[in-house]
């Protein structure tokens, strides 16, 4: 179950419920903001916070540590953390002995700060430093409060095993590089998450061996920028030119990978996210030929349409690079689907430029898309080099343009997969029907059908798709796959 991008940042993000042990005594309420990479991190926490006595609570009252896993991609996510921070302060004031604290990229963008601006914060620890965290608790207990926010050039993670938060055991996901160094003029992610390093693969296969072991029938691999995964031992991405010659030889890139995970387990269904088009090479595509298991879906993110706007946002590919990649791909596999990223209203964008992002879109046909006006980031080049000079109505104007362009581009793809039979993994109920089973189609797109035959959460079950709304298929199920 791909949790949609990004959470809805006006609303209260994700509570944890999961793992723990008998012997545990103590409470942990957390709460994750934003992407993918923030609720795999939140499963790292939880692992590490079992091991120093903590259970996961849902009940915020009895929670003897409140965490909230942050997110900075915009100024109104950064807000609403400190809204939802404001509702501790009754629980602070009748039990002195709790905990607050904060971790992920707002923690790390605005470090020591977070304490003098937020008193009921004891604790900010950044993305590469939750390993800290037992001996931070120590320093609280200790009466002071407690900060982390190094980055790292190794940090992976590798060796702890996550405890399992959402995705109803079903869908997991691998986080398998961290960090980015495409340093995009309007994106904080390289000042909050550091310089790219890719996890040891071997490390990678256990875990997703161990997923399939325990029942899980699809992972999704997961990192700021897969395309760019490299192992060559250990170490930052940007260090690989001082690698040895076997090392180089022997190093292992993201098509390789997914390759190997393919491989190893013929029947886990994989998904990867997320794409970036000047690291991707076709050579993935190739490899979703070879394996059936690997989902015709790329979440493949362009931000702009105008070549002048990509230059200016630091995106190192031209708007034809990127249409000849999804061409080229498209004719390696026929039935992919892709998804996007837009920003619009960014510096400088004019009516031509807008009109060049809507013109793009409707040449890639996307199947959906997250697309957002630009938001200014202290700390980004954009902020120090640029202006914000487009009005806030002619970009909320402009949003509403491309957010009603991609409402038609859906409703047409959806139709696309109407009349035909698609495998499907049972994820869910539908929300609607309780009598109804919801789940993805390889290319991601969802589709609800009656619960029939004994079927179960986990299963694949041929579905014939006979009708689509914007956003969902309709089918019934014709076979179980044994
Ligand atoms: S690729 Fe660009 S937008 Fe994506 S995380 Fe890296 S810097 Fe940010």
């Amino acid at each position: 179950m791909l949790i949609e991008k990004y959470i809805d940042e006006t609303k209260q993000g994700a509570v944890h419920k999961g793992g723990g042990c008998t012997r545990n005594t103590k409470k942990l309420f957390l709460e994750s903001y934003g992407c993918q990479m923030n609720f795999s991190d939140s499963e790292i926490v939880v692992s590490i916070l079992n091991d120093e006595g903590f259970n996961t609570t849902d009940n915020v009252k009895e929670a003897d540590l409140i965490l909230l896993n942050t997110c900075s991609i915009r100024e109104k996510a950064e807000q609403t953390v400190r809204t939802r921070l404001s509702h501790f302060k009754e629980l602070k004031r009748t039990n002195p002995n709790l905990t607050v604290g904060v971790l992920g990229c707002m923690a790390e963008r605005l470090k020591a700060q977070f304490l003098e601006e937020e008193q009921l914060v004891d604790l900010v620890v950044g993305p590469d430093s939750y390993r800290d965290l037992p001996h931070l608790l120590k320093e609280i207990e200790n009466g002071k409060d407690a900060i982390n926010v190094i980055l790292s050039k190794e940090e992976t993670y590798a060796d702890i095993n996550p405890v399992r938060l959402g995705g109803n055991g079903v869908s997991a996901f691998v986080t398998i590089t961290r960090g980015c160094d495409n340093m995009c003029t309007f994106c904080v992610v390289p000042f909050t998450r550091g310089r790219e390093r890719s996890r040891d693969p071997f490390s990678i296969l256990k875990e997703c061996k161990d997923l399939w072991n325990s029942g899980y029938k699809e992972i999704i691999l997961l990192g700021q920028n897969v395309d760019s995964y490299l192992w060559y031992g250990g170490g930052a991405k940007k260090d690989f030119s001082k690698a040895s010659e076997m090392q180089k030889v022997t190093a292992i890139r993201f098509a390789q990978l997914l390759g190997m995970v393919a491989e190893e387990i013929p029947g886990m269904r994989i998904r990867f996210a997320t794409s970036n088009p000047q690291d991707m090479s076709l050579e993935v595509f190739s490899k979703m030929i070879q394996y059936p298991n690997i989902c015709r879906y790329v979440h493949l993110p362009v931000q702009s349409g105008s070549d002048k706007i990509l230059r200016s946002m630091n995106r190192q590919h031209t708007r034809e690079e990127y249409l000849s990649l999804i061409r080229k791909a498209r004719n390696m596999v026929p039935d992919l689907a892709f998804s996007q990223d837009m920003i619009v209203g960014f510096c400088g964008e004019t009516e031509a430029d807008h009109r060049d992002t809507l013109s793009l879109m409707k040449e890639v046909g996307y199947d959906y898309g997250y697309m957002f006006a630009y938001s200014e980031r202290s700390g980004t080049p954009a902020h120090k080099k640029m202006t914000d000079d487009v009005p806030e109505e002619v970009k909320k104007r402009r949003l509403r343009e491309v957010i009603d362009l991609q409402g038609e581009l859906s409703a047409q793809r959806m139709k696309s997969y109407v009349g035909r039979v698609h495998e499907v993994l049972i994820d869910g109920e539908s929300k609607k029907d309780k009598d109804q089973w919801k789940g993805r189609i390889s290319q991601n797109a969802v589709v609800v059908f009656d619960k029939e035959y004994d079927t179960k959460l986990g299963d694949f079950v041929q579905v014939f798709v006979e009708r689509s709304t914007r956003g969902t298929l309709v089918g019934k199920i014709i076979e179980i796959k044994s």
